[in-house]
């Protein structure tokens, strides 16, 4: 597949940019394909995980921020286990969502998860762990049509304690946020 990449004077600070980010040398990667290979969630991918590597590389940053793989990648770490030359791919889809988030380059397509991401930190700001019920609650008032999509198993998980109407706030939230206020 052929692939129309537009570079600009700014494209070469990309790949630096990241690089300084993540604390991660993607000029590191040979592409070999072996992070791509052992991918479980490729076959929904728009760019294979090398592909995107290979776009910070080149700098075609429009390419690696609006890219749907970003946001489909479940972080399972595979890539990184397999890769030869300890390209920390995972860690690295993260630092290019964020990136995407902050230039509002976040593919339109995947909004529930971008959606579902946004709470998700929200929660951990807040009270310095994951309030599944709270999380969702907000979740599913930014994104209403998913709002029966897990109506059914709601009963079964409240009655296992799995869901907690109350947040439980962690003792140290406070660092939690300054952390947070740091990193933003
Ligand atoms: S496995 Fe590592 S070296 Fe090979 S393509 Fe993937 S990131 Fe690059
Ligand atoms: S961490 Fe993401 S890119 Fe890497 S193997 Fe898992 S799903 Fe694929």
């Amino acid at each position: 597949m052929k692939i129309k990449i537009s570079l600009n004077e700014s494209s070469s600070d990309f790949a630096k940019e990241v690089e300084e980010r993540s604390g991660i040398k993607v000029r590191e990667c040979y592409q070999c394909g072996k992070c791509t290979a052992g991918c479980p969630v490729a076959y929904e991918m728009d760019y294979m995980p090398n592909q995107i590597i290979r776009f910070v590389q080149i700098g075609a940053k429009r390419e690696a921020l609006t890219s749907r793989t970003i946001w489909l990648c479940a972080s399972c770490i595979t890539c990184t286990t397999r890769c030869p030359k300890e390209v920390k791919i995972a860690e690295l889809m993260d630092v290019l969502r964020e990136m995407s988030l902050e230039e509002g380059l976040a593919n339109p397509l995947e909004k529930n998860i971008t959606t579902f991401h946004k709470s998700f930190l929200n929660s951990i700001k807040k009270h310095g762990r994951i309030s599944e019920l709270w999380m969702l609650n907000e979740y599913k008032m930014k994104r209403p049509k998913t709002a029966l999509q897990d109506l059914v198993v709601a009963p079964q998980l409240i009655s296992k304690g799995k869901l907690s109407f109350l947040p439980h706030d962690i003792k140290g939230k406070d660092v939690i946020k300054r952390i947070f206020e740091k990193c933003e």
